[in-house]
């Protein structure tokens, strides 16, 4: 017997014109995820094929890979009664059903017995072996028969993929990262629409935690399972954010400090030919979320602010959080470099000029040099994911 992965594309097939972009993105992300298996990939127009030694562990990863739209297991036997019979002993006896339908599609017509037919005598055979009911309209389980090449393919229920376009059609942008809930969550949802990311970190030691740094690594890891190319740049954010509570009025900390964080993002976008930022914001949530508060901090920057969860609630944010599994981290009791020295009342409509005068307080440009030029890049890669998951 031969088992074959199938993977039907996802969304991509609407994309006429990019359709070799995307399939090819699709195959080196693919390989990127099943680094480390033993596997063999093929591909073409319609379909991607793949023969595995750990079938489970190889259809485990490929519902985190975006722009797959099902898979589907074939199993091949020489078309030979007997065979077909054992074939289907086996692969039934490991699933749970009550209703099925057989359906036969006969592409070799020299093959003496019609579909119908077939279909009829193989659902005679599956009833006298297992407890079931025949169910045409909607069974749990369809049996597909085809018939081609001196062969038989079978095949059972198509697994659902995750959708979405394969990561890197829309090149690169960079996640801003803190250890909580949100950000992982917006940075899946990037993922998911094709845009590759690398993550940016803030940390202000000793104020923050070492604790605090790996607990972000650890999360970068798990949305890792998405992409198989995530790197974390950290940006080491005490002096800058000490001259900051040393100089600016109280309301309006956290207000500046996010605008520093857009500027060191920004110039680190630029400068490494990224597209746009992506974040965790979610309109109204705290007080520099308010749509006067991101107006203000978005006014440092001309690049496109990504916020994928926005317009989520926060139950929305930790449903999605629960599915990619980043939420029992995120709640982890670390400080962020949000949460420190946070001010009793920050400013919930802060005014641009008022910003302008609290900057001109203190000269930050080459603060913010030297935060760029001091920036510690780690890339998650499979070893270092399996050592911190
Ligand atoms: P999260 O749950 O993602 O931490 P939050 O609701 O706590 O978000 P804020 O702390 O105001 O919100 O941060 C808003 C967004 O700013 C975050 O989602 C993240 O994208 C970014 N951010 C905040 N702190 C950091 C940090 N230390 N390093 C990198 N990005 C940060
Ligand atoms: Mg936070």
């Amino acid at each position: 017997m031969e088992k074959t992965i199938l993977i039907k594309y996802g969304e991509l097939t609407t994309k006429k014109g990019n359709r070799g972009t995307f399939i090819k993105l699709l195959a080196r992300n693919i390989n990127s995820i099943l680094n480390g298996l033993d596997y063999k990939l093929k591909y073409d127009r319609v379909r991607m094929y793949i023969e595995a030694a750990d079938t489970n562990e190889v259809v485990n990863r490929l519902q985190k890979i975006f722009g797959i739209h099902s898979i589907v297991i074939s199993y091949k036997v020489n078309n030979n009664i007997d065979e077909l019979h054992n074939l289907l002993k086996e692969i039934l006896k490991q699933e749970k059903f009550n209703t099925f339908k057989v359906e036969t599609n006969r592409a070799d017509k020299s093959f003496p017995i019609p579909s119908m037919e077939f279909s009829r005598q193989i659902g005679g055979f599956i009833l006298k072996n297992f407890s079931c009911k025949v169910d045409v309209h909607n069974p749990e389980i369809r049996v597909n028969i085809e018939i081609r090449n001196n062969s038989f393919y079978v095949s059972l229920n198509e697994i659902k993929g995750i959708g979405g376009y394969p990561v890197g059609v829309q090149g690169k942008s960079l996640l801003m990262l803190s250890g909580g809930i949100d950000s992982p969550v917006a940075g899946y949802l990037a993922l998911k629409r094709g845009i590759d990311i690398d993550c940016m970190y803030f940390e202000s030691p000793p104020h923050t935690s070492l604790e605090a740094k790996n607990k972000v690594l650890k999360l970068a890891s798990i949305i890792n399972a998405y992409s198989g190319n995530i790197r974390v740049h950290v940006v080491p954010f005490t002096k800058l954010q000490e001259e900051i509570y040393k100089n600016v009025r109280d309301e309006y900390v956290i207000t500046i400090m996010r605008r520093m964080m857009y500027r060191i993002a920004s110039r680190f976008v630029q400068e490494n030919h990224m597209h746009a930022i992506i974040n965790g914001e979610s309109v109204g949530q705290v007080a520099s979320q308010t749509l006067t508060s991101m107006s203000v901090i978005n006014s440092v920057t001309n690049l496109p602010i990504i916020r994928p969860v926005a317009c989520l609630d926060k139950l929305e944010i930790i449903d999605i959080a629960n599915k990619i599994g980043t939420y029992e981290t995120s709640i982890l009791p670390y400080e962020d470099c949000c949460t420190i020295f946070l001010p009793k009342h920050p400013v919930i409509n802060p005014e641009q000029s008022k910003c302008l005068f609290e900057e001109s307080k203190f000269s930050f440009d080459n603060l913010i040099d030297e935060c760029i030029n001091n920036i510690e890049t780690i890339t998650i890669t499979n070893k270092e994911k399996n050592e911190l998951l």
